[in-house]
């Protein structure tokens, strides 16, 4: 439970061979929520026409049986939304349409550009003017400005301009693309239901709609899906795979399965491997939930010290429409989760967590414990320290905003209130994910950027929001 991290967006598509998708993208989008919460929006084509709906709000507020009735059509994309880039107001919402040669297309996109200002500015000099604040405009107006017979060509050119992380759907009146960036920052999968094709952020928006998983489209890899089938090209050259480690961390749903593998698997080996690299004197062990929990159980499976469901987690508490009064604020982390006080009174914990941002959450959920009767803490982290801000599509604090960033382990732990606290190595962290340190980025940790960055216009933001304090555990992936 990470209040301070925040990534951005969902992305669906659907080609279908004959089928109304207007319904399949909405139960896609349900079953990325966990990456986006701020708006959501699906675009479906007739084969004539474009029809786009979008809205501030949750996929299920956004959606209803009356306004998806009208988005008839076989080929659609959609978007669940949390902005890295951009305000959170309507027009920033995606899918975005734009034209491209008198016809419509539509784009919707999780990632974040390192180049916006650059190709914006340079747009602006010939005159085109841009509607949003986002990235995803400055994408589709170089498709659109880009003066190509097709828009495969268009597509193609644009995405040699742009510098960063990307997985894209766009959506033409007869065809559905899918575009992955050449580090292959963000997933993006394939799927297959009775001869239509699916794109999806992750492997559980298949399962929701019984579609199989094909496989991952690869970094630099461009899908086109029309009337003759699925075709694939590399279109960019791929000299460093930097797939974001924290997508395996806390991003992903624990259903899913990213880079070859199960994501609470996953979760459950980096616990094994904290509880080999830091084992601790204790009675139980906790997660907090829900990110911890994989992870705690697997520290109980190594350790041999009982896992307990020791904090209780209120599922119910949306984000959007939730405006909590001062004092509401100040409830903060109650929230959301309430000890089970006859479970931890007298006890030695192990609590295990994702990652520690600013410190402010874990010093609340700590305190509870012990307010609950804990006898000792000792808290427990499956990634190594957070030092270095992420350009690519991850909002988490700015570089003296991170608790780590200026204090010792030893000042964290007593500021934490902790008997004891320790982090998942990196090399821990490589060796429980069981692929090669090379595929990914750890630029959060180590500060070695895969994609150069300018920090100069990326001001350092602030990240005091305290409605975002409360709420941000509810996942929000980029765009
Ligand atoms: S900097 Fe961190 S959060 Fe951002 S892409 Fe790299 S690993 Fe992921």
């Amino acid at each position: 439970m990470n209040k301070c991290l925040k990534e951005a967006c969902g992305v669906f598509g659907i080609y279908s061979k004959g089928k109304n998708v207007a319904e399949f993208i909405f139960y896609g989008l349900q079953a990325l929520q966990h990456r986006g919460q701020e708006s959501a929006g699906i675009a479906v084509s007739d084969g004539d026409d474009i029809l786009v709906f979008k809205d501030l709000g949750l996929v299920s507020q956004v959606f209803s049986e009356q306004n998806l009735a009208p988005l008839q059509g076989s080929i659609g994309i959609g978007h669940t939304r949390y902005s890295t880039t951009g305000k959170n107001i309507w027009k920033n919402s995606q899918p975005i349409y734009r034209m491209f040669n008198d016809e419509v297309f539509a784009i919707a996109h999780n990632g974040n550009l390192t180049n916006t200002d650059e190709i914006r500015k340079e747009q602006m000099r010939k005159d085109i003017r841009f509607e949003t604040s986002t990235d995803t405009e400055v994408i589709a107006s170089l498709i659109e400005n880009s003066g190509c017979l097709s828009l495969e060509e268009a597509v193609k050119e644009a995405v040699d301009k742009i510098k960063g992380s990307y997985s894209l759907v766009i959506l033409s009146k007869d065809a559905l693309f899918a575009v992955r960036d050449p580090h292959g920052f963000r997933p993006l999968v394939i799927g297959e239901r009775e001869g239509d094709w699916i794109i999806a952020s992750e492997t559980c928006a298949l399962d929701i709609i019984d579609a199989d998983f094909v496989r991952e489209v690869d970094p630099g890899e461009i899908i086109i899906i029309d009337k003759d089938g699925m075709r694939s090209q590399m279109m960019l050259d791929v000299d460093r795979i930097s797939m974001c480690v924290f997508e395996l961390i806390y991003f992903a749903r624990p259903d899913s399965y990213l880079y070859g593998k199960n994501i609470f698997e996953l979760r459950h080996r980096m616990g094994r491997q904290l509880a080999i690299e830091s084992p601790a004197e204790a009675d139980i062990v906790i997660g907090v939930p829900d990110s911890g929990t994989p992870a705690a159980q697997g520290y109980s499976a190594e350790s041999g010290i009982p896992y307990i469901d020791g904090l209780i987690k209120n599922r119910y508490i949306g984000r959007t429409f939730i405006q909590p009064t001062q004092e509401i604020r100040q409830i903060g982390v109650k929230l959301k989760l309430n000890p089970l006080k006859e479970i931890i009174r007298g006890k030695r914990l192990v609590v295990v967590d994702d990652s520690i941002v600013r410190g402010n959450t874990s010093k609340k959920v700590i305190q509870m414990l012990y307010n609950a009767g804990a006898k000792e803490v000792h808290m427990r982290i499956t990634s190594p320290p957070l030092l270095f801000p992420c350009y690519y599509g991850v909002d988490m604090a700015t570089k003296k905003e991170f608790i780590a960033s200026h204090r010792t382990l030893e000042d964290i732990r007593k500021y934490l209130n902790l008997d004891s606290l320790r982090y998942l190595s990196i090399d821990g962290l490589v060796s429980a994910i069981g692929h090669s340190k090379d595929k990914f980025c750890f630029a959060c940790f180590n500060g070695d950027y895969p994609v150069p960055v300018n920090e100069d216009i990326y001001p350092e933001k602030d990240f005091t929001d305290s409605e975002d304090y409360i709420n941000s555990d509810i996942l929000k992936a980029n765009h």
